[in-house]
């Protein structure tokens, strides 16, 4: 308890907590009940169309509020969430609230903005993903091209027998699929060739060393490589400068995400940004 800080009424969590047995117990104690309790909520970051600046979709990250433990990042909860399996209940809230918000935006004659969905390997086992997918597009009467999954690796080599299915309908509601972190983890390159994915996006770990960095350059260079010479789209995570914004664009990279253009933003502000653009044309960049 005495690494714990109080801040604002708010105690702030620190990672060593997670260390202890009890700790941990705490938090999947809490991490049960917070669906229930409203204690999440969403942030959405701009994807950004890098030459012109307008947003072209947004990604929706979680956010966890606990009386307990504070505020925390998804980075210090979904592993234990995917642990316990309270992953997948928490994956629902997370597809419905975010779809509920894409269909608010678009009736407000925002634009035909897409929202990306975070999705844990942990919600291809034991639940019927298509199925979910399905009813929460259906509730909120949205065509599945609003809706982008993105899968990490882990998700694909897992292997799950129905992967290869649930990809198949998945695609054929008109979802956009997309692989997250490309790079990062395994990189079997053979479920590449084997779902029908649409695209995959270039892991912040690389597009961290552009342009200074040479084997950050070799490396995006090739994963630019295997994107068009299969056809699939990129976009790339963690753009935070001028220079590594250029150096995409020149690599034939058109859409990045990142610090540069917005951090992730409460959905008013994301509206906000949405109207802006339509207003004027622009251009988060030339806000900026
Ligand atoms: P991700 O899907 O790769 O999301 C990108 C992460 O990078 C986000 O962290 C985002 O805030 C951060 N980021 C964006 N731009 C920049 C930048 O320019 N520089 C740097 N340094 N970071 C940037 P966040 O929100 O903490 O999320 C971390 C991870 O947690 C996500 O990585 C994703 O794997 C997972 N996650 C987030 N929301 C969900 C969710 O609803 N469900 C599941 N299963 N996982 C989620
Ligand atoms: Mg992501
Ligand atoms: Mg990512
Ligand atoms: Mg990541």
């Amino acid at each position: 308890d005495s690494k714990r800080r109080v801040r604002n009424g708010w105690q702030a969590y620190s990672p060593a907590l997670a260390q202890s047995r009890d700790d941990r117990l705490r938090m999947e104690t809490q991490l049960r009940r917070a669906v229930d309790n409203g204690e999440f909520h969403l942030v959405y970051q701009p994807q950004v169309d890098m030459r012109k600046g307008s947003i072209v979709a947004a990604e929706a990250l979680i956010r966890w509020k606990n009386h307990q433990l504070g505020e925390m990042r998804p980075d210090h909860f979904i592993g234990h969430a995917e642990t316990t399996g309270d992953i997948v209940r928490i994956g629902r809230w997370v597809l419905s609230e975010a779809c509920q918000q894409v269909a608010a935006w678009r009736d407000a004659g925002l634009g035909i903005v897409r929202v990306a969905v975070n999705v844990s390997y942990r919600q291809f086992l034991g639940d019927d993903l298509a199925g979910t997918v399905r009813g929460v597009l259906d509730e909120y009467r949205l065509p599945g091209a609003a809706l982008e999954l993105e899968f990490t690796e882990r998700a694909l080599i897992e292997d799950a027998p129905d992967t290869l299915r649930t990809f198949a309908e998945l695609r054929e509601m008109g979802v956009v699929l997309t692989i997250d972190d490309f790079g990062e983890g395994y990189s079997a390159l053979n479920y590449l060739r084997r779902l029908p994915i649409h695209g995959m996006k270039l892991s912040q770990l690389f597009v961290e060393g552009v342009p200074r960095n040479h084997s950050d350059v070799a490396v995006c260079q090739a994963i630019a490589g295997i994107a068009r010479s299969l056809g699939l789209g990129l976009v790339a995570e963690g753009v935070e400068s001028e220079p590594q914004r250029r150096f995409l664009l020149e690599l034939g990279v058109p859409v990045g995400q990142g610090f540069l253009f917005a951090p992730g933003l409460s959905a008013d502000a994301f509206a906000h940004q949405l109207g802006a653009g339509l207003a004027h044309g622009t251009a988060l960049r030339k806000a900026r």
